[in-house]
């Protein structure tokens, strides 16, 4: 064992090393497969990936940097009925936007097709795999239950040579989509329902696959493909979720005819999958929300993908903070969406710069102050970091509040603007309101204020306090915006587990809350041309601009709100 790693294996036990990386330290340290490590993520392109997957390419990656091996990328693309090079370009795009690299190592299980098939062709000699003519809906009945032994099929016995010109006749298109399947001759009686002679490969002629195109008619079943292409690509520790536990035996089973008592074998190791409240995993619900237009696309800023998080405004960081927090273990669990938000809140305070935008504005005349005069206000740009420094804002005699900041007659312990009260405009004067104008209907229409100009912040009269702090923007220099506000894609907890309803009317019906006419400072108006921007608006929320923008319509999408007081206050 090297001194680098034994270092890791003591750090790692004072820090507490997760379950897998345990395993992976012994092996390391027992010099299996000559002392390497080699991980892989298998993604099957045939959808965007979820945060679920980030908890597997954070374990994939992140294990394998850890020790000092090396992660794959390998596209599980065995099923060309449902795989896509869009998603192949996605699932690129979103592991590089975590933070991980595979260098040169982008594999194909479809690379493995010929080695495959030739694996294939040897069980058949031996005796070990047989062409069976049944549908699959007969196949399915003689499987038996875990409790009853399976039926063996009437085609088990054929010859090897029978088996072989069937498979051969197979692949050369000879035969219909399902007409008959290549299956391994293992134990119909086995305890583990996987060996009940498992098919290993399908017809399939009718859908081009992404890179072989048609050259191929016949296609592996994912459990004669993994194991096999782990082996083929030098995989030592192929780790996958709790699902696959019972395929284990199996996969043990494949690679040990390629391995033949070599001393090289790759191995399964499961961890829980990620699970979270609010939302689906499962890809083909995913997909159908997209197909049927229930969401904009897989990177609909309320999709649990990782795209739409991006476009959400969720930082890698945060994601990998989050998965960080839960860990891994060896029980099914249901995470809390609001550990994500709370670890994106965080990340966010730490990075956002503060701006100031008026969601639901109501204009402030200030009436001691000269008309056609402004004045430039200097904001802070991240308490969290001075070094970020500071950029100016205009301040004018009409100026855009929150209608929300403003009440008539309001209760106990309301620090906001009322008729005779005072409060700070953030960075600006203390105003007093001193009158409101109403329409017929008693809208108001107008707030009139006076300022104390000796209030100014950074001015020596400064230092008079008063109880609230407001937002706020000059009416004459703001820009107008539109805020897209998220909440959550659906009602229920988990909606995975409602079997009395389809999954789709489980939806949040108000999920999406277009806001148009939000006021926005100038400052932020010009920042938000830039893609990727992370903003705090004051007292409101974390936001970023939206890629549907254009330069006279800036779209800004609600990554999440801050928590707010006054609501709590009112709950109570
Ligand atoms: P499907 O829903 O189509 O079965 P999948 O979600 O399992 O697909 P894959 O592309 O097969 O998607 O997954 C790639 C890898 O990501 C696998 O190793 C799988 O175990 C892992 N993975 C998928 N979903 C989760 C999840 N919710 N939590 C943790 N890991 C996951
Ligand atoms: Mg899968």
């Amino acid at each position: 064992m090297s001194e680098e790693i034994k270092d890791t294996i003591e750090e790692g036990e004072k820090k507490g090393l997760n379950f897998v990386e345990q395993i992976v330290a012994n092996d390391l340290a027992e010099g299996k497969n000559g002392g390497r490590l080699n991980t892989r993520f298998p993604p099957e392109p045939n959808g965007y990936l979820h945060i679920g997957h980030a908890k597997a390419i954070c374990m994939d990656f992140g294990v394998a940097e850890k020790f000092g091996g090396t992660c794959n990328l390998r596209f599980d693309d065995t099923n060309p009925v449902k795989e896509d090079v869009e998603y192949v370009d996605a699932i690129r795009e979103d592991i590089h936007w975590l933070g991980f690299d595979w260098g040169d190592r982008e594999y194909y299980a479809s690379d493995y097709f010929p080695q495959l098939f030739d694996l294939a062709v040897r069980l058949i000699k031996e005796g070990k795999a047989y062409v069976d003519d049944q549908t699959s809906e007969e196949i399915a009945a003689q499987k038996g239950t875990p409790t009853q032994p399976g039926q063996n099929s009437p085609y088990r016995d054929r010859t090897p040579e029978e088996n072989l010109d069937l498979f051969m006749r197979m692949n050369a298109g000879e035969f219909e989509d399902g007409a008959r399947v290549l299956r391994a001759k293992i134990d119909m009686a086995s305890d583990n329902m996987h060996f009940r002679d498992p098919i290993m490969y399908r017809i399939i002629t009718k859908y081009p696959h992404h890179r072989t195109g048609t050259q191929w008619k016949v296609y592996p079943m994912y459990d004669f493909a993994h194991g096999q292409s782990d082996f083929f690509e030098g995989v030592t520790h192929s780790i996958c979720t709790l699902e696959f536990v019972p395929h284990r035996p199996l996969y043990d089973y494949f690679a040990q005819e390629l391995a033949q008592g070599g001393n090289y074998c790759p191995r399964q190791i499961e961890f829980n999958r990620l699970n979270l409240t609010y939302t689906v995993m499962s890809k083909r619900k995913l997909l159908q929300l997209v197909k049927e237009g229930l969401v904009s696309g897989w990177d609909d800023p309320r999709m649990p993908t990782i795209s739409g998080m991006r476009r959400r405004g969720y930082t890698p960081e945060s994601i990998r903070k989050f998965i960080d927090t839960i860990g891994y273990t060896k029980y099914e669990a249901l995470n809390s969406v609001s550990l994500l938000e709370h670890a994106v809140r965080d990340d966010l305070n730490r990075r956002a710069t503060r701006v100031m935008a008026v969601m639901n504005p109501v204009k402030v005349v200030i009436t001691n102050y000269p008309e056609g005069q402004t004045e430039m206000v200097s904001m802070e740009n991240n308490p969290e970091n001075p070094a970020e420094g500071t950029h100016e804002m205009p301040f004018s005699r009409e100026i855009y509040i929150e209608r929300d900041d403003f009440m008539e007659n309001p209760p106990k312990k309301f620090f906001r603007l009322a008729p005779g009260g005072e409060v700070r405009l953030k960075g600006a004067y203390i105003i007093k309101c001193e009158e409101v104008i109403k329409d017929a209907e008693g809208n108001i229409t107008e707030i009139r204020c006076t300022y104390d100009p000796e209030s100014r912040s950074g001015l020596p009269g400064a230092n008079r306090k008063v109880k609230g702090t407001l937002h706020w923007v000059s009416a004459a220099h703001a820009v107008d915006a539109e805020a897209r506000l998220y909440d959550r894609l659906f009602a229920v907890e988990n909606p995975a587990a409602e079997t009395e309803k389809d999954f789709r009317e489980l939806l949040n019906p108000d999920s999406l809350k277009v806001v148009s006419g939000i006021k926005i400072e100038p400052y932020l108006a010009e920042k938000a041309k830039e893609q990727g921007g992370k903003f705090q608006f004051q007292r409101i929320g974390y936001f970023t601009p939206d890629k549907d923008s254009t330069p006279d319509h800036i779209i800004f999408n609600r990554t999440i709100g801050l928590k707010d007081s006054w609501e709590k206050e009112q709950k109570k």
